[in-house]
């Protein structure tokens, strides 16, 4: 599997004319080789790789790289990619220019003299977009184990009890569950707070007839969930209940519009234009979604300016929402896999309005 991923860089070898490409940033490093830990860069020649790490990850890398071999650095890590480069004949190579500080670069420059170090760009975003077996695998269960985790914690949502209690009831099942952890600070935004997209959660108390819009996930093996609802506690006003039911109707509208060859924005549109239609276009201010996989927001984006189209095996979130300031809001987001003819839904909590 890592040995295809490796394989599927050949094309930029080719485009960009490369003889190897310097990967600094971590995920990209997972992605390509397994490597879990915080430290080490990936140096990929058309037939060879070398994973280069300092002493206090070379036991973890023993076990973790696959498709590398494991150098062990010493303080100056680019006297060990400089020697490299010379043994290997390697005279164009590729660098992650969004993960180089300026320093670093002007350190390769200065010690990888007779090499040119050429910008890859976005290379291997394009190549993780859409996600293989493995990934969607693993997706799909940090998806379920996250939902789980929220259907624990709802039973125990009542008045008097503050929205950070919400987010730490929550974290604590996702664990108990065998999450890694958190894959973001959760959203907890109760009454007027709602009208915030991205509230934490905070000491508020929640009220009763309080909507609150709960916006969590779970990490595990490196792979995110996203997930959210907007809930009710206690019998909420007519005017929240006709935000949620528009919304609920603009999310399972745009899940119906899912299918490969859709444009992003076309997408997005989906789900606006009932918005829009219901009276409510000043209030969804945000793209309708995002893919994710390593990281929480990764390609493609679904906007009004997204140039994307769907393919199968893209993992995107799907998620409008109303805003109404001095009052709250709704969100609902759900996270899909782009199949062959539509999509698989991943995660499964209620997304009707639960009254608690
Ligand atoms: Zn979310
Ligand atoms: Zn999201």
């Amino acid at each position: 599997m890592l040995k295809n991923r490796q394989s599927r860089l050949k094309r930029f070898f080719e485009e960009y004319a490369l003889q190897a490409v310097l990967f600094t940033d971590l995920k990209n490093i997972r992605y390509l080789c397994g490597f879990s830990g915080t430290e080490g860069v990936l140096l990929v020649a058309q037939n060879q790789s070398w994973f280069l790490c300092d002493s206090r990850y070379t036991a973890q890398a023993a076990e973790e790289v696959k498709n590398a071999e494991i150098m062990e650095c010493g303080a100056v890590r680019i006297d060990t990619i400089a020697a490299l480069a010379s043994e290997n004949g390697l005279k164009r190579i590729g660098f992650e220019a969004a993960h180089t500080t300026v320093s670093a670069f002007r350190r390769m420059s200065e010690k990888l003299s007779g090499v040119e170090l050429v910008e890859i760009g976005t290379a291997l975003d394009d190549i993780r977009i859409c996600k293989d077996h493995t990934e969607i695998e693993q997706l799909s269960l940090v998806a379920t184990l996250s939902s789980l985790s929220l259907a624990a914690v709802l039973e125990n949502i009542k008045p008097g009890v503050r929205e950070i209690d919400i987010a730490q009831a929550l974290e604590f099942e996702m664990r108990r569950r065998g999450a890694d952890g958190k894959a973001f600070d959760f959203i907890v935004a109760s009454g007027e707070r709602g009208a915030m997209p991205h509230g934490k959660a905070s000491d508020k108390i929640i009220e009763p007839g309080d909507l609150i819009t709960i916006d969590f996930g779970a990490l595990k093996n490196g792979y995110h969930s996203d997930e959210t609802v907007t809930v009710a506690c206690g019998k909420p006003q007519i005017r929240a209940q006709e935000i949620h039911s528009i919304v609920r109707i603009a999310h399972d509208l745009a899940i119906q519009a899912v299918k490969p060859g859709i444009n992003c924005k076309d997408l997005d549109e989906v789900a606006r234009s009932h918005i829009r239609d219901s009276g409510y276009g000043d209030y969804f201010g945000h793209g309708l979604g995002h893919g994710l996989g390593l990281e929480i927001h990764e390609m493609p984006t679904l906007s009004p300016r997204s140039t994307a189209v769907l393919e199968e095996g893209m993992v995107v979130t799907i998620e409008p929402g109303i805003y109404i300031p001095g009052f709250g809001g709704v969100r609902i987001e759900d996270t899909v896999v782009v199949t062959g003819d539509g999509c698989t839904v991943l995660t499964s909590a209620d997304k009707q309005l639960l009254i608690l």
